[in-house]
């Protein structure tokens, strides 16, 4: 058996492996490149494999990281099935129409500045993702499947989002574990990464390879101070969240600390139609959820049918709530407010000192979110100077990625520690996870570049 990396193999997106075991090929994940313009106009490029001898494809989790590139691998000849947890079969077609809307909205503006020059297509589009959707076949975890003649996989929760998966696969005798992307323990609703035990070759995921989080409970108890705070000023809270994951955390610290954090006298307003839509999913897959959850869901108000939440659908929804001077909490997408609703919501309200604003996410560079962390006090919004006239609170710690600490606990399960290549991380957090794998199990990491092939 061997392994190509293509990859988030010295970066963080893009995942994309190739296996080749057996007499077939497998990919583990399909991922999409994001980032600056430049590194995403390589989604475009050729694969570096013939789609059409592709035989099987199984998705880790839902991140537009891990599957993005689905729609393009069909369009250009990949025929097999596509294998993935059920809860991720669910959350495919939210996060890849959303993609496709994204990138058809992308070509139009292209287009109407080509001057004459070629028509761009989209890099997909909706129908792509729909032909893309029927290859589709949902597992469950634990649940041992045949995915090409001769290979094997069981998918293990990796608690990272719903349905998120650790990968064995076993071919040639031989076995292969891929850790997706691993949440840290003890994260609300989502059960812990499962330990493995047993493997030849290990595929580990590195993002936090070189820090550790801070507590949980401290970035709670700052969550409720916020609304303490922004009562007394009789303000608005704004909090932009991303679809999948952060918005039902919120949601579900908001039913925890329901009495404690006074938010009955709060309007509470969902206005994202994709985290609307991906709470249906949750609700569907409540089977998945940690005991913890259980304990909420039963003895306190439902995290997604508090009784003061509102969920906005329409345009007409989410303008209506900007004319509401106080007492409004507002979560809304995108997480890093460079893009939906959150902005317009922004650009009503930042002036006001009565303003609270809660990032609760990573702000990567160049976005209007980190912008604000950063402490601007004037910021550009459509088009318009906006004062800063808000608090700007930063609440760490919600990541949904385990820490170093985390990476070589979950390494450490392994009997024998055997050989392991990082993935989806940049070369600073992996070099540093290796200078720690080394020292505590004798383990050199591999670190593998794009193009590199590792034999299991
Ligand atoms: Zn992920």
């Amino acid at each position: 058996m061997r392994v190509h990396f293509h990859g988030a193999a010295g970066e963080v997106t893009g995942s994309l492996h190739e296996v080749e075991a057996n007499g077939h090929r497998i990919l583990l994940d399909c991922g999409m490149i994001q980032g600056s313009p430049e590194a995403e106009r390589r989604n475009a490029d050729p694969f570096p494999f013939d789609p059409a001898r592709i035989d099987a494809v199984v998705l880790s989790h839902a991140h537009i990281d891990h599957i993005g590139r689905v729609p393009l691998l069909v369009k250009r000849g990949f025929r097999g099935p596509i294998y993935t947890q059920a809860a991720t079969a669910d959350l495919l077609p939210v996060m890849l129409l959303d993609a496709a809307t994204l990138a058809e909205a992308d070509a139009a503006r292209a287009n109407r500045h080509r001057n004459g020059g070629p028509y761009l297509p989209p890099l997909f589009t909706r129908e792509d993702v729909h032909a893309a959707l029927a290859h589709v076949r949902p597992l469950r975890y634990h649940a041992r499947t045949q995915v090409a003649p001769g290979v094997e996989i069981v998918l293990r929760d990796a608690g990272h989002i719903l349905g998120s998966a650790i990968v064995e696969l076993w071919a040639e005798r031989r076995k292969l574990v891929f850790s997706g992307d691993l949440g840290p323990k003890g994260s609300p609703i989502l059960r812990d990464p499962t330990p493995v035990r047993e493997a030849d070759l290990v595929l580990m995921e590195s993002t936090y390879g070189d820090r550790n989080h801070r507590e949980r409970a401290a970035t709670v108890q700052e969550l409720g101070e916020v609304f303490e705070h922004a009562a007394r000023e009789h303000g608005n809270v704004l909090i932009p969240a991303f679809a999948v994951g952060r918005t039902q955390e919120i949601l579900y610290w908001f039913a925890r600390h329901w009495d404690d954090w006074g938010l009955s006298r709060w309007r509470i307003f969902l206005d994202s139609p994709m985290a609307t839509k991906v709470i249906g999913v949750y609700g569907r897959h409540e089977d998945l959820f940690d005991e913890q959850a259980r304990e909420v869901w039963r003895s306190k108000p439902h995290p997604f049918r508090l009784p003061n939440l509102r969920y906005s659908e329409t345009t007409e929804d989410s303008q209506a709530i900007n004319r509401i001077e106080s007492g409004a909490i507002v979560i809304a997408g995108s997480g890093m407010a460079n893009g939906g609703r959150i902005v317009h919501h922004l650009r009503h309200h930042l002036d006001r000192r009565s303003t609270h604003v809660v990032f609760v996410g990573y702000q990567a560079e160049g976005t209007l979110g980190r912008r604000l962390v950063d402490g601007a006090r004037w910021v550009r919004i459509h088009g318009r100077d906006v004062r800063v006239g808000a608090t700007i609170h930063t609440v760490g710690g919600l990541s949904a990625h385990t820490d170093q600490r985390g990476l070589l606990e979950w390494y450490g399960h392994f009997d024998g520690h055997p050989p392991v290549a990082l993935v989806h991380g940049e070369d600073r957090a992996r070099e540093a996870l290796a200078g720690e794998i080394n020292e505590l199990y004798g383990r050199q990491a591999v670190l593998v570049r794009p193009g590199t092939e590792l034999e299991v």
